[in-house]
């Protein structure tokens, strides 16, 4: 553990691939404590495998976002075990773009589901907690698709500019916690994978040949964690520098 850098309980959602995935390595590497959860376990226990041979203190539990309980089962799980949170990361997603007209409800339903109420039970889990704290901070993902909108990307977007609003009045209401909106634009990742719209899953092919490696993101994180406790990092873009 750097001098400079305090060490603190985090708790990360969709930690098993990509952006999650590479969150954690940084911060574990950073001397953070960490708690990670998302469906796929077997994922979750290499990584958390991987880190702890390493010395680092990484728990990991099942997490299925889309269930209110289970996101709050999930922060207790943390104050149990460490006594506090002071960050939360909803960055669990799903991306499966398609036009409006392939009518694809289903999908949009499971975005909505995943990127929007997954976050807002992230909320709700961890803000009373941190309000009894009198501090902590709250980081949620949304992407540049909750800064504008791309043919097939309308759901995707509307739950990523939900995120980006969820952030900004979380941020206003409460003058104790640090909350951060981060922005990142296209990123090597598993993401693409929920896309069944044959049209979109090639256009997305095309997008991916500048796409950033995870850690661009990662670090992005750590940096916004490790500031003083009276800085804000209220939003972050991270895009590649090839990007339009
Ligand atoms: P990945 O598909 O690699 O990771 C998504 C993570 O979310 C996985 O760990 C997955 O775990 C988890 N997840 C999905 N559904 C659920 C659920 N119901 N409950 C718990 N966890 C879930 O994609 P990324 O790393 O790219 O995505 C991370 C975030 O970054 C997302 O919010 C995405 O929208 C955002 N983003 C990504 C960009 C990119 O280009 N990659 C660009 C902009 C934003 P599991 O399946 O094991 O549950």
């Amino acid at each position: 553990m750097s001098k400079t850098i305090q060490s603190k309980i985090i708790i990360v959602t969709g930690a098993s691939s990509g952006i999650g995935e590479a969150t954690v390595r940084v911060l574990a590497r950073q001397g953070h404590t960490l708690l990670i959860g998302a469906r796929r376990t077997d994922k979750l226990k290499v990584l958390a495998d991987e880190l702890g041979s390493e010395g680092c203190k990484v728990e990991y539990r099942p997490l299925d976002v889309t269930q209110k309980d289970d996101v709050q089962a999930f922060a207790d799980f943390a104050i149990h075990q460490f006594g506090r949170i002071d960050v939360i990361i909803n960055n669990a997603g799903i991306m499966p773009l398609s036009p409006m007209a392939s009518l694809k409800v289903d999908e949009w339903d499971a975005m909505i589901d995943v990127n929007i109420r997954g976050v807002l039970y992230g909320v709700a889990a961890v803000l009373p907690i941190m309000q009894k704290q009198g501090n902590g901070q709250i980081i949620n993902i949304s992407s540049i698709g909750g800064l504008y909108v791309i043919p097939t990307g309308a759901v995707y977007c509307a739950t990523k500019y939900a995120v980006r609003a969820i952030s900004d009045g979380l941020r206003q209401e409460h003058k104790e916690l640090r909350v951060t909106c981060v922005y990142p634009g296209v990123v090597e990742s598993e993401l693409a994978n929920t896309i069944t719209d044959s049209a979109a899953a090639e256009a997305m092919e095309g997008y991916r040949n500048i796409a950033l490696k995870p850690e661009a993101i990662a670090n992005a994180i750590a940096h916004v964690i490790n500031q003083p406790e009276d800085v804000d990092t209220s939003e972050i873009v991270v895009r590649p520098t090839a990007a339009l």
